[in-house]
């Protein structure tokens, strides 16, 4: 259970001294916006309002934890925000580009430049090795010189404390493993955002918390701004903010002041 502290973040109700999310982030960079988003799916009677006049906004080196009951377009927002749905109605800014009205090929190039996307159940190619499944993004996604590519691969899988399993297959590896390859598939193009949905859903306590620290260092240690989806109130705890939603809306946008280091939290 979350035992932290946590400061309402709307206008004037936070103490004195307290930090909003802006001044908490490095920099002062905005990096992510949503501004008034909607979205509908399909439409006349069978239309579903996954999202509903949704307002965020996304700092570099900020944790974000989005809370919510299943259905309530926790998915549909990181979709939104990292350019794979277009949203019906309002405004998404990414790195300070407006992603409204970009078409197929400019939100192509804005994900693979700007957005890494790591998912519950790692989505790794079960028969590639570890390396070849980080490889095959960053090739796929353009760059195709071999010696940077594998120069890069290596880095990350390092990065994510997988030196010396990078020739081992998926099945090879343990589900924390597994969930680190993804993430390190996800970073080789050095996303300034890493939207995660559910990346600990599938992992036991001690496993999912080291993911979580690796997320909260990509966070705090490398300025990205890291967005994490989850069902797990536990994981508040580590969060510079927590948003709550609810039927397609934000009912709550909070300041953690005091997020723990993620290796402390339990669940
Ligand atoms: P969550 O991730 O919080 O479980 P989702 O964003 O997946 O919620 O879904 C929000 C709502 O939108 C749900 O009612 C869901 O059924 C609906 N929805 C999601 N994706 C689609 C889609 N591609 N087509 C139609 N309805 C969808
Ligand atoms: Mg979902």
């Amino acid at each position: 259970m979350n035992k932290q502290p946590v400061a309402a973040d709307s206008p004037g109700s936070a103490a004195p001294g307290v930090a909003t999310p802006e001044q908490v982030s490095t920099g002062s960079t905005c990096r992510v916006e949503a501004r008034g988003v909607g979205k509908v799916y399909g439409s006349g009677p069978a239309a579903v309002t996954a999202l509903q006049n949704v307002d965020l906004r996304i700092g570099a080196g900020e944790l974000l934890v989005v809370l919510g009951p299943s259905g309530s377009g926790k998915t549909t927002l990181l979709n939104v925000i990292g350019g794979i749905e277009t949203p019906t109605s309002g405004r998404v800014i990414v790195g300070g580009r407006d992603l409204t009205g970009l078409d197929t090929d400019a939100l192509s190039e804005v994900r693979r430049t700007m957005v890494g996307f790591v998912f519950q159940f790692f989505n790794l190619i079960p028969t590639l090795t570890a390396r070849e499944n980080v490889a095959l993004l960053a090739e796929l996604t353009g760059d195709t010189r071999r010696d940077t590519v594998q120069q890069r691969v290596q880095q990350v899988l390092a990065e994510v404390e997988l030196a010396d399993r990078v020739d081992h297959f998926p099945g090879q590896l343990s589900g924390g493993q597994q969930q680190r390859v993804a993430i390190a598939r996800a970073l080789v193009k050095q996303p300034r955002l890493l939207l995660c949905d559910e990346p600990t859903g599938a992992l036991d306590p001690p496993t999912g918390r080291t993911v979580l620290a690796l997320l909260q260092h990509l966070a705090h240690g490398e300025g990205r701004a890291v967005v994490v989806v989850t069902h797990n109130q536990a994981l508040t705890a580590a969060a510079d903010r927590v948003v709550r939603m609810g039927s397609g809306r934000i009912v709550a946008d909070q300041h953690n002041p005091h997020p723990v280091d993620a290796s402390e939290v339990s669940w």
